[in-house]
């Protein structure tokens, strides 16, 4: 096999390697992307975008649920099919369509799974390609369940395309992916049970909120139970039983059970060791301009290093600090600023910043300001009863130090509590800025009071 030479090999065509490509290759520089699946990667494939199209149809059919006796006469329910048909117009034609964009743009595509073969070298399994400089963006990937029977669970992957809903779901984990795919299963109609191993569930959001959430979807028939840590599964009567607390004790029969308990850094199958690039619990280990502690020819970015909170556009971020420092020889670091972020159940629950206990632990004098939100107007017109807020401000400057919000928009209200902490503005000026009228981001000054 001959060897192929780049100024820069991207592995990996999701949020972070497929920018970087593009980005690298406009710049003027050889470009080789390889990719062993579907290009774009996780968000679009099997993650954020599917998952928001179908949480989306379903807060349609919740919102209408809720303004029953206010005017809205009749009830929506889920068609499983219908909404898999819709997933799949998206999912099933956006990786062609992202392979061809790089063609067209005169990336190099290589299809396989690349495995580095020394400092500079990756082999496809097609073709051996050597890089001035690599960047590793390989994502992450469903952790494999460590328990007799983890074979007989499903991932959050299959989860997003199965042909039909199946009556009972257990979902194992209490982070995003179980709590937003259970959210989805139910609100289509399955019985659902979320089984967690700690007595913390939703650790990024406020506790406060994320047991007001927790009783709202308990309120709508989802089972959550904690502190009952997965034993094993068996394969019973054409359905799996969870098995799960001190000796397997508690039995959960189910028709699916999905491991949604968590994803690990994708660098099994690199052979990173050929390379020389040093990992911490699997993820690749990166300086702040984020190229390898040991490897000096290779960045690396996305879910698969240290650090960054695993989201889209910390990946993108990411991204650009990789770039900048592939094209540019004054380095720059990675700086991260505030990161917004949301659970998409309905009503989502969003924050950006500190959490309560992080500014304690921090030694920050702060002032809490904490309500529940379902009186206002603009939940109480859409019949929603589950709304709160925290905010978390510096009570020597007024500034923001973490927001969090549950309840419909809490997506969008993170998003201006992040721009107000990046640009320093205090809690007094957002007060006294006016607003458009009647809106949510309106509703964001009754926190100020
Ligand atoms: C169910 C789910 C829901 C999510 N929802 C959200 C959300 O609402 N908002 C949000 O911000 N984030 C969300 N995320 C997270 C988000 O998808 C990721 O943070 C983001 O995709 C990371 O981008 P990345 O480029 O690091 O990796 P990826 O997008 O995973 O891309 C990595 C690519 O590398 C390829 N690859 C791996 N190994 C090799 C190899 N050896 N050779 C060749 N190619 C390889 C993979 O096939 C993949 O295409 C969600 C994730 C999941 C699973």
């Amino acid at each position: 096999m001959s060897t192929k030479h780049y100024d820069v090999i991207v592995i990996g065509s999701g949020a972070a390697g497929g920018r970087i490509a593009s980005r690298c290759h406009k710049a003027g520089r050889t470009v080789a992307l390889i990719e062993h699946d579907g290009f774009g990667g996780t968000c679009p494939l099997r993650g954020c975008e599917p998952k928001k199209m179908m949480v989306d149809v379903i807060q349609t059919a919740e919102r209408l649920h809720n303004s029953a006796g206010l005017g809205v006469v009749g009830q929506a329910h889920i068609d499983w099919q219908e909404l898999m048909a819709f997933k799949r117009s998206f999912t099933d034609t956006i990786s062609d369509k992202i392979e061809a964009i790089h063609a067209k743009n005169g990336v190099d595509i290589h299809k396989g799974r690349a495995r580095f073969t020394g400092p500079n070298t990756v082999d496809t399994g097609s073709a051996i390609l050597e890089g001035e400089r690599i960047c590793i963006a390989t994502g992450a990937v469903p952790r494999t369940l460590d328990i007799p029977g983890g074979e007989h669970a499903v991932t959050s992957d299959d989860f997003l395309e199965l042909a039909a809903l199946p009556e009972r779901i257990v979902f194992i984990g209490g982070g995003f992916i179980a709590f937003e795919m259970a959210h989805i299963a139910a609100a289509a109609g399955a019985d659902v049970t979320i089984v967690h191993r700690s007595s913390r569930v939703l650790r990024p959001f406020d506790a406060d909120l994320a047991q007001r959430l927790m009783d709202h979807m308990r309120s709508q028939g989802v089972t959550i139970l904690t502190d009952l840590p997965p034993h094993s599964i068996t394969a019973e009567d054409g359905g799996v039983v969870l098995h799960a607390g001190p000796g397997g004790a508690e039995h959960f029969p189910a028709d699916l059970i999905v491991q949604a308990a968590g994803r690990i850094p994708a660098t099994a199958d690199l052979n990173l060791e050929a390379a020389g690039v040093a990992t911490d619990k699997g993820a690749v280990t990166v300086d702040h301009s984020l190229r390898s502690t040991t490897n000096p020819a290779v960045f690396a970015a996305g879910d698969v290093i240290t650090g960054g909170m695993p989201l889209t556009p910390v990946a993108a971020k990411e991204a650009d600090t990789v770039i900048h420092n592939l094209l540019s020889n004054t380095p720059q670091a990675m700086e991260y600023g505030p990161i917004p972020y949301a659970l998409f159940t309905y009503p989502p629950l969003a924050a950006v910043g500190l959490l309560e206990e992080q500014a304690a632990a921090q030694g920050r004098t702060v002032d809490i300001v904490t309500g529940d939100a379902s009186g206002w107007s603009e939940y109480e017109r859409i019949g929603q009863k589950c709304a709160g807020f925290k905010l978390i401000i510096d009570a020597d400057n007024r500034q923001l130090l973490g927001a969090h919000v549950l309840g419909d928009a809490a997506e969008e209200m993170v998003n201006l509590f992040a721009l107000a902490m990046r640009t320093k503005v205090s809690i007094d000026d957002l007060r006294s800025m006016l607003w458009a009228y009647p809106s949510f981001g309106y509703a964001m000054k009754y926190m100020f009071r």
